[in-house]
């Protein structure tokens, strides 16, 4: 495994949370926000108002640049986001998950926390060299970020919709050759 569990649960959210950003919104409503807080399972307390889903959206583009940046430009960044929110790291254990490292109070805004479980995970991922993970998706014209976790780096669309869409178009093009 490249990396240790809350650490692939914390990409994988902030990967998630970039790629809502679409045609449409996929993160309109306080209720989405909601089910995206569910789906990653965050611990600490639930997004509560609109102005949780207007801080949760403003961090998108953030964590877009923080990921698709190169690896000095990434340190600064997690430098800086770790110092504006007064992160401390401790060690704690809780809903099954042994000691792991949280950086943030519970009880701040959920923007925070993402902030926070994001720069803390991206330390690993600077730290192990692994930048290439992230890519953009392979399909023309999606803007979808790929978070590559496999053994054999193979990942190379964000969604099953855009491999689908990718390998129909292909089948077209080789198609279009034969006739
Ligand atoms: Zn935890
Ligand atoms: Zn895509």
């Amino acid at each position: 495994m490249v990396f240790a569990h809350d650490t692939r649960a914390s990409l994988i959210a902030a990967v998630d949370l970039v790629n809502t950003a679409g045609d449409p919104d996929e993160l309109g409503s306080l209720e989405e926000l909601n089910a995206f807080f569910d789906d990653h399972e965050y611990s600490g307390s639930p997004p509560q108002s609109e102005d949780d889903v207007a801080a949760v959206r403003a961090l998108r583009p953030r964590l877009r640049e923080l990921i698709t940046s190169s690896r000095d430009q990434a340190v600064e960044q997690v430098n800086t986001m770790l110092r504006e929110a007064d992160a401390l790291p401790q060690l704690v254990r809780h809903s099954g998950w042994d000691w792991h490292l949280h950086a943030v109070d519970p009880d701040k805004p959920l923007a925070t926390r993402v902030l926070v479980e994001t720069a803390m995970a991206m330390i690993d991922v600077i730290r192990a060299d692994e930048m290439s993970r992230f890519s953009t998706c392979a399909d023309d014209g999606c803007t979808g970020i790929v978070l590559d976790l496999s053994r054999n780096r193979s990942k190379r669309f964000c969604s099953t919709a855009c491999g689908n869409r990718h390998a129909q178009a292909s089948f077209r093009a080789r198609q279009a050759e034969d006739s």
